[in-house]
């Protein structure tokens, strides 16, 4: 880090440095040079911090105290380092300082107690022993008095711009503004004509664009951006609207807060033509200024033709999306909301070249069109200067808050020329850089493009599949196990898929889930199954036959789940004790009450409520046991442990024990081998159902099997 104030440095090193032996002082040949030095240090005006060969901190002057506010105590027994310089780079460059550096300086900020941030310009020193000592110097003056010089600098070239400019300059302690000759003349005025109010100017900005000078204004004065910076249209005397560009700087004082902003007022409309700003407005967000939707499809579709004629051309679409940001707009309103998305349309113009094209082209989507880029992954580079440029946080109603953005990043592709296909790739990626959990990006790839197109396809076909008929149920039949009576059926549903044949639920349920569609899907099942129940039992009126149908968690909650299944009852005229909802093990931890409550309802009906894949979830049994329960189903991967050798896992008699000490009826499921219906007997589990008993059946095989039984009988 170098620093260009010399000046400090000389007078700083002569006061450490300079003289004898590198540390400038002429000892007594008696006294102990080091408790002399630190006698010296401790009544300089300087952080001095004493350290020994490792880097351990030994003393500090009564300085560090008061400048940074740190007690000597807590500095010596808490890590020092840490304390004064949090940030790790920092605390690694300084160590190495310590140890490895004969003698020097550098600049480097220190924190206070109270979180200040002090500029510091820090000189070590190495002593003959190996140990050293490090010696700070305040500047955060001096480097306020350099930036307001800069500044002023600035200003005077600004001032002294062509005389066709009209001169502002706002006082913010006042409120007074002087307005001069040349910049009411833009506007048709004469001197005594305008006040000297700031609103003399802006309550003759057009009503479109005033919101966003003010904004702007306001984040300049709040030190968020370099310099004020707006072309908008402001009323001429005679009624119409003219184009001006304002410019101007805020002059600070020593703790950074604006007193004055002062600039300049060109007027733009000769350069700019009633047509030439209709076709701007065309092309441009009225909210941040940057291109909109048209220009950019305009510009990709340009680099798109450009990259024909020359092959190895290369352009990168950056697809940027804030992480929840509607939490934000919520929780602070739409004009801070706005705020946001300027000083984002802000930081993200900065950080690209002026080539670039950066839009804006929904509430919070902004894209970035990377052109002419020698590698594809200079466009990885421009995502980590995003992020990097995101670590800055946002002031809102004065709370800091970070902003974390999702990347979405399509290349050139030598056979796609279409924007809305550069856009569409990078959304896809950028849907990825969501679910992936935000806060990063994500690079297109072809497979992507599949798996959404599929996923697409795929939803808008199971949509459809109620309508069309092509969802069915199978039945797996359930038996007693003290008489082997066949006891009822599980319904397990099915997609007759028009090109993909039968498919099983695992390859459709999440999706359904996740979109919604699992609650008319449930609700067909429901009404499905007791439909099918009502027809075997007309059909073989002899048979006393339940059937069981699950339900999905989301299903559960839906307020109208307990009318569906009380008309699809009504309807069928099954009489309720003989539908058997299954539901799952996780179902509802983090809202037990609601769960609860909502079985309570179903059982009021005379529903039975049974507890699928019993032993597979992480439900507390106090949770489990509270819930109002007619039966559980023993999941087959317990089943499957019990095999033909004598040695058996306790695991299963502790479920099935579990069960009985509930009062609960206990089903096992994926039974296949006898020996497990043997066991299961034995231990008292009452029904059972597995390929050992029968597959799932379809309709036609149930009733063949209802017919065999009723004949055998
Ligand atoms: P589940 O409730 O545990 O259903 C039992 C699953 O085990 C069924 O798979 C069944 O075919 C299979 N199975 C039956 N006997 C055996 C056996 O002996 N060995 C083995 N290895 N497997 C056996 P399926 O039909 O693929 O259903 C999978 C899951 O999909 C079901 O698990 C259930 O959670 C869910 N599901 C099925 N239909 C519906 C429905 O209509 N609604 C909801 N929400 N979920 C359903
Ligand atoms: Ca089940
Ligand atoms: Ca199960």
């Amino acid at each position: 880090m170098e620093h260009d104030s010399s000046f400090l440095f000389s007078q700083f090193g002569r006061q450490i440095m300079g003289g004898q032996a590198g540390y400038g002082f002429d000892f007594p040949a008696s006294t102990d040079p080091y408790e002399l030095l630190r006698t010296v240090c401790a009544r300089l005006p300087l952080l001095v911090v004493f350290y020994d060969n490792e880097g351990q901190i030994q003393s500090i002057n009564q300085e560090v105290t008061s400048q940074l506010g740190w007690d000597t105590g807590d500095l010596l027994s808490r890590d020092f380092l840490s304390q004064c310089f949090p940030d790790s780079k920092t605390q690694r460059q300084i160590r190495y300082w310590m140890i490895h550096s004969p003698s020097g300086w550098q600049e480097i900020p220190v924190h206070s107690v109270d979180g200040q941030v002090l500029e510091m310009l820090w000189a070590f020193v190495r002593f003959p022993n190996g140990a050293g000592l490090m010696c700070g110097y305040n500047i955060t003056d001096v480097k306020l008095t350099q930036a307001a010089l800069l500044e002023t600098s600035d200003r005077y070239a600004l001032l002294t711009r062509g005389i066709n400019d009209g001169i502002w300059d706002w006082n913010l302690t006042t409120n007074e503004t002087f307005y001069s000759s040349r910049w009411k003349i833009i506007l048709g005025y004469q001197d005594h004509e305008i006040g000297n109010h700031i609103d003399d100017w802006l309550k003759r900005i057009h009503p479109q664009d005033v919101e966003r000078v003010k904004l702007n204004l306001m984040l300049h004065v709040r030190g968020q951006t370099p310099q004020f910076h707006q072309e908008f249209r402001i009323q001429h005397r005679n009624g119409s609207y003219r184009w001006v560009l304002a410019r101007g700087l805020a002059l600070r004082d020593a703790h950074g807060n604006a007193t004055r902003v002062a600039g300049s007022l060109t007027d733009l409309t000769e350069h700019r033509p009633a047509e030439a700003q209709l076709l701007y407005d065309a092309l441009h967000d009225s909210l941040t200024g940057l291109a909109n939707r048209t220009l950019l499809f305009d510009r990709i579709e340009q680099a798109a033709r450009h990259g024909r004629r020359r092959p190895d051309y290369k352009f990168a679409i950056l697809f940027i999306d804030i992480d929840r940001f509607k939490v934000i707009n919520d929780s602070f309103g739409h004009s801070w909301g706005d705020l946001i998305l300027i000083e984002l349309a802000n930081r993200l113009t900065r950080i690209v070249r002026p080539d670039d094209t950066v839009a804006r082209i929904g509430g919070d989507e902004f894209v970035i069109l990377l052109d002419d880029i020698s590698n594809n992954s200079d466009a990885l580079g421009v995502c980590d200067r995003i992020h990097a440029t995101l670590e800055k946080p946002f002031i809102v109603k004065d709370q800091l808050i970070r902003l974390r953005v999702s990347i979405g990043v399509a290349t050139r592709s030598p056979h796609m020329d279409k924007a809305e296909d550069y856009l569409r790739n990078a959304d896809i990626a950028m849907y990825q850089a969501k679910v992936a959990g935000g806060d990063r990006y994500q690079v297109f790839s072809e497979e992507m493009h599949l798996t959404a197109r599929d996923r697409l396809s795929f939803e808008v076909g199971l949509r459809q599949a109620i309508e069309r008929d092509e969802l069915t149920l199978f039945y797996q039949p359930i038996y007693c196990l003290s008489d082997n009576r066949l006891y009822g059926f599980e319904a397990l549903i099915r997609w007759q898929h028009p090109t993909q044949g039968l498919l099983l639920p695992d390859r459709f349920l999440p999706l359904a889930e996740e979109t919604g569609l699992i609650l008319p899907v449930g609700d067909w099942v429901i009404w499905r199954a007791c439909r099918d129940l009502q027809h075997w039992q007309e059909q073989f009126p002899r048979w006393q036959l339940s059937v069981n149908v699950n339900l999905s968690n989301r299903q559960l909650m839906h307020p109208a789940l307990v009318e569906q299944v009380v008309a699809a009852l009504e309807q069928t005229q099954i009489p309720p004790d003989r539908l058997h909802l299954e539901i799952t093990q996780s179902v509802g931890i983090d809202q037990p009450e609601q769960v609860r409550d909502r079985l309570l309802q179903l059982k009021a009906q005379g529903i039975k409520l049974s507890l699928d894949d019993f032993g597979t979830g992480h439900a507390s049994l106090c949770y489990l046991a509270n819930l109002p329960l007619d039966s559980l189903k023993v999941d087959r991967s317990f089943v499957k442990l019990i095999t033909e050798t004598a040695q058996q896992p306790p695991i299963i008699d502790a479920i099935v024990s579990l069960a009985k000490a509930l009062h609960l009826e206990v089903v096992a499921e994926g039974v296949e081998h006898p020996y497990q219906v043997t066991r299961l007997r034995e231990l008292g589990c009452d029904y059972a159902q597995g390929y050992y008993f029968s597959q799932p059946l379809s309709i036609e095989q149930v009733e063949a099997l209802l017919a065999k039984k009723t004949s055998l009988n």
